[in-house]
């Protein structure tokens, strides 16, 4: 009786254990020999949570940088977390802007309120015009929006520093960490589609009790996928390609490069020019969230504090802007603000605030320095281009930074996308995901 040899599996490697390259692995694993390189000690990427203890004194966990989603426009995501058994509510996401250079503080829902008492009553007219385009936004998409740098956009729409530093600056700078001046440079349908998703009508919701256990049923989920802790140092494609790491180097049929594009830039050592230089057009602000106790970027009177707040302020020679969580309110520890004790909190802004000892380092409970996509015009203008990067490649590209907004829906969707792409071409079957074709 002659037996059949068993059918080699085709291999891939996937670098990167963030959201992207886990969900090329979901979609992967099945079908291929798939073994998913990390370099830090743990899987997650942005979504790990750190570990805390809450003020009964039990071990909980707290979200990062993967804070909050909004099911409507994060459908693969809602979708994956049903797969997945892990559930979600609806979170309290009060935001409150505090602007000590015009002596302002008020909650963000009050802003019409305040035009005509403390902002121009002209900004009325201004902020309801830019709430019918954000419903156009939605309705439409960003055909209609020109592609300028939101400082140039704003000076197009002809509106005045109140209305931009009050109702746009701060939303925008809130979801991505970044200074204000630097959210003058990214792109108005980049800004404008972001507002748009994330601040609509729907409520944001948050994984509860935390990320924790959206990780670890994830992780589960990849039972067939082998996991190494090691930084890779090069993907090289001539000859087949090559993973190059600490211990040796190791060839497999496809390479899922899921790092964001300046580790994916210095890793594909020799791919095309061409690879290089559209990666090398993404640019990065360097941020920090800084997990802490000290409540000095937050008002003085505490029943005004809520989930998130919005301060610029002037610190020594110059602006700097922070948006802070008091994470006792997302994660429902208390409901009544007056009656946190010692506070968790989670500022994301510039590197100062810890370089600097802005915040008390006394209080600091940990510190995730991160790099930001800035999605400038010039970034937007490559979009067309990147498909075409890697394709007929024996790489692929995966990452938040591919959809320009940097979110977690993005991440996902490229992961997604990754794995679709190298099953077509080694002729396997289509992925079988727990969302629709159109996700
Ligand atoms: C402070 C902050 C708050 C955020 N809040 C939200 C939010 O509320 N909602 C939302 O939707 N999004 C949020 N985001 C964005 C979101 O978390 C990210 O877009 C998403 O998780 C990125 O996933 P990724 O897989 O593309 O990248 P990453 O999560 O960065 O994963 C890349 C992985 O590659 C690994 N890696 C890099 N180089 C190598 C190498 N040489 N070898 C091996 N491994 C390597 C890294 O260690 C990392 O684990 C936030 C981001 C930040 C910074």
């Amino acid at each position: 009786m002659s037996m059949a040899p068993p059918v080699e599996r085709p291999s891939v490697a996937i670098i990167g254990g963030g959201i992207a390259g886990l969900t090329a692995a979901l979609g992967l694993q099945d079908s291929c020999r798939t073994v998913l390189f990390e370099a830090r000690g743990q899987l997650g990427g942005h979504i790990l949570p750190h570990p805390v203890t809450d003020p009964r004194g039990r071990p909980a966990a707290v979200d990062t940088a993967f804070v909050v989603f909004v099911p409507e426009t994060y459908p693969r995501f809602t979708a994956l977390l049903q797969h997945l058994g892990v559930a979600h509510a609806a979170a309290v996401t009060k935001f409150r802007i505090t602007d000590e250079l015009r002596e302002l503080s008020f909650p963000a829902g009050e802003l019409l309120q305040q035009c005509g008492r403390t902002l121009p009553k002209e900004c009325r007219r201004e902020l309801l015009r830019l709430y019918q385009l954000l419903v156009r936004v939605r309705r439409e998409g960003l055909g209609f929006i020109d592609d300028l740098p939101m400082a140039a956009w704003v000076e197009q729409q002809g509106l005045r520093p109140e209305t931009i530093e009050l109702g746009v600056l701060p939303w925008v700078a809130s979801f991505w960490g970044l200074q204000p001046e630097t959210v003058l440079t990214v792109s108005a349908k980049v800004a404008l589609r972001e507002i748009a998703r994330n601040a609509g009508p729907y409520p944001m919701h948050r994984v509860v009790p935390s990320t924790q256990g959206y990780l670890d049923a994830l992780v589960a989920a990849l039972r067939h996928c082998e996991h190494r802790h090691q930084r890779v140092e090069a993907v090289r494609l001539r000859g087949g390609p090559t993973v190059h790491g600490p211990r040796g180097a190791e060839r497999f049929d496809r390479v899922i490069v899921a790092v964001d594009a300046i580790d994916a830039r210095t890793m594909l050592v020799d791919a095309e020019p061409r690879v290089g230089e559209v990666l090398g057009r993404f640019g990065y602000e360097p941020t920090v969230a800084v997990l802490h106790r000290d409540p000095s970027y937050l008002p003085a009177d505490r029943s005004q504090w809520c989930t998130f707040h919005h301060r610029r302020r002037r610190d020594a020679d110059r602006v700097r802007s922070v948006t802070t969580w008091v994470l006792d309110l997302l994660h429902e520890w208390h409901a009544d603000p007056t009656e946190i004790a010692t506070p968790t909190l989670l500022a994301t802004g510039d590197p100062g605030l810890v370089d600097e000892a802005r915040i008390d380092p006394e209080q600091v409970i940990a510190v995730f320095r991160h790099r930001h996509l800035v999605s400038t015009p010039r970034v937007v203008a490559s979009l067309p281009e990147l498909p075409a990067l890697d394709e007929g490649q024996a790489f692929t590209l995966a990452g938040s930074y591919l959809a320009l907004g940097g979110l977690h829906e993005d991440a996902l969707a490229s992961g997604a996308r990754a794995a679709d792409k190298v099953r077509t071409e080694l002729g396997l079957g289509p992925a079988s995901w727990p969302w629709s074709a159109e996700g």
